[in-house]
C-alpha cells in the first residue's frame, strides 16, 4: 500500500487550497499548507462558538479557514501564539495586504464603489 497524501498523524502532513477569504478578499493563489502554517480562531456563528484551523495567505495576509482538520484543532496554536512565532511572516503580509488595500482604495477612487 502507497499513502497518498499524509494523514493529519503526519508531521510532513500538507493540503493544498485556493486563497479565496471572507468577503471574496483573496488573492486566487494557490497555495501548499502544512501543520506549521496552522493556528486556531474561536467563532460565534448560528451553530454557536466552535474553534476552526485557518492560516494566513503569504501573498496577500488574507485569512482562510481551512476544512478537514477538526481532530487535529486542539493541537494547534492561537493566532496570537502562530503570529508570536512568525514574526517575519506577518510583517509580509502586512505589507502585500497593506498593497492590496491601496489598490482597492485607488480603483475606488477612479471607478467608484461597486458590488461583486
Ligand atoms: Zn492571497
Amino acid at each position: 500500500m502507497k499513502i497518498v497524501r499524509p494523514g493529519l498523524n503526519r508531521p510532513d502532513w500538507t493540503t493544498e487550497v485556493t486563497c479565496k477569504g471572507d468577503w471574496n478578499s483573496g488573492c486566487g493563489a494557490v497555495l501548499e499548507v502544512g501543520l506549521s502554517d496552522l493556528y486556531t480562531q474561536h467563532k460565534h456563528d448560528i451553530g454557536g462558538a466552535r474553534t476552526s484551523a485557518h492560516c494566513a495567505c503569504p501573498a496577500c495576509g488574507t485569512r482562510i479557514e481551512i476544512h478537514g482538520v477538526t481532530a487535529f484543532v486542539t493541537t494547534l496554536p492561537t493566532c496570537e501564539e502562530w503570529e508570536a512565532a512568525n514574526p517575519d511572516l506577518v510583517a509580509s503580509m502586512e505589507k502585500a495586504g497593506g498593497e492590496i488595500r491601496a489598490m482597492r482604495e485607488a480603483a475606488k477612487a477612479k471607478y467608484g464603489e461597486r458590488e461583486y
